[in-house]
């Protein structure tokens, strides 16, 4: 069984007072850890602590970026040993942002991804095409390259211990969501990108998550679809109300849809 994830990207938001304030509401929820997983990906420099804040929550700590050495001389950067030890578990890699603005190529996010893996920590690969490779009908190829490049390097070592993120490009911070079909189709095909890429067995237990303008209100027709493991939320998780709302949507819009895969041995987050 695949536990949705549903993972809130601060980006370059929030001081470390105004994130203990968001943390704090947060928790007032009371999440239901069977019916999906919840993490918070705040900047680096609230880690510790929204580490401290979220110890023993079950709601999951995570980092933004990492590099993929687990130390030297790489000054501004962080490891993923650094992350560690600040009780993070999943770790973004591959952020369109990153590629766009920080000029991160899918070598390095392969890098990254065997980084976060050696670190213990769960490396989230997102990906996504641009508006211009979409309307070339490119999308399958974009994104078959996004994947088997970025898992170049994985071992997989431990079953589901890796996240994938369908992001297009053009659907993120823009209010542009992808349409059911469109997400339902590129993930379908991610699948089999990965059953290709790691085998059968861990594309069926591999999440693969939906990222571009979600919200409380249009979760719901994603979330519902069986293809789609979670979503990785921008703009709508800056407030708590609002991103405990869209969770509270995603798994209600899950909960008539039966189980895709029964595997006991998935592992589940402590
Ligand atoms: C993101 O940052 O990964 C994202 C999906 O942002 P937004 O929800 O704002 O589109």
């Amino acid at each position: 069984m695949r536990r949705p994830l549903y993972i809130a990207n601060w980006k370059m938001n929030k001081t470390e007072i105004e994130a203990r304030e968001y943390l704090r509401e947060l928790l007032l929820e009371r999440w239901d850890r069977s019916a999906s997983e919840v993490a918070v990906a705040p900047p680096f420099t609230s880690l510790r602590t929204a580490g401290e804040l979220l110890e023993g929550s079950g709601v999951q700590l995570a980092a933004q970026d990492l590099h993929w050495e687990s130390a030297g001389a790489y000054t501004g950067e962080v490891s993923g040993r650094m992350l560690a030890e600040l009780n993070v578990r999943y770790v973004l890699v591959g952020h369109s942002e990153r590629r766009i603005h920080f000029g991160e190529t899918d070598e390095r996010v392969a890098r990254k991804t065997r980084g976060a893996e050696k670190a213990g920590l769960v490396p989230v690969v997102c990906l996504g095409e641009s508006e211009p490779a979409r309307q070339a009908g490119r999308t399958e190829t974009v994104i078959e390259g996004h994947l088997r490049l970025a898992l170049a390097e994985a071992n997989f070592a431990r079953r589901g211990d890796v996240v994938i993120a369908y992001e297009p490009v053009w659907a993120i911070g823009t209010g542009r969501t992808a349409t059911p079909e469109q997400v339902g189709g590129a993930h379908r095909f991610l699948r089999e990108v990965l059953a290709s890429v790691a085998g059968r067995a861990i594309a069926e237990e591999t999440r693969i998550l939906y990222g571009g303008s979600v919200t409380p209100h249009g979760v719901g027709e994603i979330a519902a679809l069986p293809e789609v493991d979670g979503c990785l939320v921008g703009g709508a998780s800056l407030i708590a109300a609002s991103f405990i709302e869209l969770v509270r949507s995603g798994v209600a819009a899950r909960r008539d849809l039966p189980p895709h895969s029964a595997d006991p041995a998935f592992p589940q987050a402590p």
